[in-house]
């Protein structure tokens, strides 16, 4: 395993093609907009280091019997699917951001099943391509962004009768030694941040849509493949060389719109290409894990806005006030309940038959469901015990200023024993997560991230077997 700096270190050496403001940008590393993202990638390669975190961080690799990220690891039974929720929660609580590397991981899981189920019926050989790729994933300790989501163009029309074909990502040339694609993924989380990207399709197919079932990695820093940086609402506070405004100084996330200019991917690098009768399967297999991976990262992130809310009613001597407790009590409930599902849906995970495991999907998508949803009331009841101080606060550079600052810390101070500095400092963490660059990953991401809200409620329409319930009831009422 790497530790962080050498992972730092790695991440540089990439020669990655990234836009950011109009202007190309060297490496995330170097940038004070994207190091944040760095850093919190950077965290799941420290917190493996540390032996207090050793039984959630890592695993023992199923394919060299060697010690791993877990982040690489293919899940070999459900107590792996119950641990990996708790890693991220961990992530999540010690970064208050998006960590990135969970899309990767869910990736290799949906793709290890599907691979082995595809081969088992048309005689491919994609399983054994994906297992050599992640034994080097494995050895390397790489983080690998999982990229699905197409830029869709017309939702009323398929891949193939889009008026611009790139619209889906596909495959545009056939050669003896690979394929070239292309297209674009839309909101690459932690791309920038990666070795690696591994390219799925993102829906189920028709067999007229064969080019565009397509499942791929390439390295970032392969010719043709370049990046235009997302930008986040206040992003360009990291840039004024104050810490405070920011509210979380250290870590963030970062999404991108990833474009393939076509690339060419070498055979031993496809893991689908065709058969369109898969597409679906790895589709609701990766979004399946990773709405799981939703009720542990959102949870850890949940745990951090819970304790500011706590901490700026403390520092303005609301803490005793019954409401106040209520709030607290409501929001704890609701950050529990997305953790439940979380668990649940890993309890009753079950083996495929490539041997590794994959969680109940039902539960799976009510996790996601509810992610949808509950956040937003966690937000609204944090923004409600801070008070418009969260948003109304002057800058960091009006407190350093001589005549300013006096006048702030006077009459922005709460309780007489905190210091009017750390009341700030908390009124600004609530701000980054509620409406800053971390609520892309707290709010809009837990909206539409892993699949919009109807994405989940088709899944629950179609596991939720109204007819066995239908025939429960007619039991109960003596109907034949
Ligand atoms: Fe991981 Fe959550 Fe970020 Fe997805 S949104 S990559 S699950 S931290
Ligand atoms: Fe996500």
């Amino acid at each position: 395993m790497m530790t962080g700096e050498q992972y730092v270190d790695s991440i540089k050496k990439i020669n990655m093609e990234i836009y950011m403001f109009g202007e190309k940008i060297p490496s995330s590393a170097d940038n004070p907009i994207l190091r944040p993202s760095l850093n919190s990638v950077k965290a799941t390669y420290d917190l493996a280091q540390q032996p207090e975190y050793e039984d959630l961080m890592t695993a023992t690799s199923h394919l060299t019997g060697k010690k791993i990220n877990r982040f690489c690891h293919i899940h070999q039974s459900t107590d792996d699917l119950i641990k990996k929720v708790k890693m991220q929660r961990l992530c999540g609580q010690k970064t208050a951001s998006c960590f990135q590397r969970c899309v990767g991981m869910d990736a290799f899981n949906a793709i290890w099943s599907t691979t082995f189920e595809c081969d088992q019926k048309h005689g491919t050989k994609y399983h054994e391509r994906f297992k050599d790729f992640m034994l080097k994933v494995q050895e390397n300790d790489w983080v690998v962004d999982g990229a699905m989501t197409d830029p869709k163009g017309d939702r009323g029309l398929s891949p193939s009768q889009q008026a611009d074909p790139d619209l889906y990502l596909h495959v545009v040339e056939r050669r003896p030694d690979g394929v070239v694609v292309r297209g674009a993924k839309a909101h690459q989380t932690g791309i920038v941040n990666s070795h690696e990207v591994i390219v799925m399709p993102t829906i189920a197919m028709k067999p007229e849509d064969k080019d565009y079932a397509i499942a791929f990695s390439v390295p970032l820093d392969t010719p043709g493949l370049f990046m235009i940086i997302g930008r986040q609402s206040c992003d360009t506070r990291k840039l004024e060389g104050t810490t405070m405004d920011v509210g979380n100084c250290e870590f963030g996330g970062m999404e991108a719109l990833t474009v393939f200019d076509n690339v060419f991917v070498p055979n031993d690098r496809i893991f689908l290409d065709g058969e369109t009768d898969y597409s679906g399967m790895m589709v609701e297999r990766f979004a399946g894990y990773h709405r799981q991976s939703y009720g542990g990262c959102k949870v850890g992130v949940g745990d951090v806005l819970i304790g500011a809310a706590a901490l700026a009613a403390d520092m303005n001597g609301a803490q005793k006030a019954s409401h106040v407790k209520d709030k607290l009590i409501e929001m704890t409930h609701l950050n529990e309940t997305l953790y439940s599902c979380g668990i649940a849906c890993s309890c009753e995970g079950a083996k495929t038959t490539s041997g590794n495991y994959l969680i109940n999907l039902l539960l799976a998508n009510v996790c996601k469901q509810n992610i949808t949803r509950f956040p937003y009331e966690i937000t609204r009841l944090a923004e409600d015990i801070a008070g418009g101080l969260m948003v109304t606060a002057p800058s960091e550079k009006d407190f350093r200023h001589p005549k300013l600052g006096p006048v702030i810390e006077k009459y922005l101070k709460g309780v007489a024993s905190v210091s009017t500095e750390d009341r700030l400092k908390i009124m600004r963490l609530i701000e980054n997560l509620t409406l800053g660059t971390a609520a892309v990953g707290y709010r809009t991401e837990s909206m539409h991230g892993a699949g919009s809200p109807q994405a989940q409620r088709i899944m629950i329409a179609r596991q939720g077997n109204i007819e066995a319930k239908k025939a429960l009831a007619k039991n109960i009422a003596k109907i034949k």
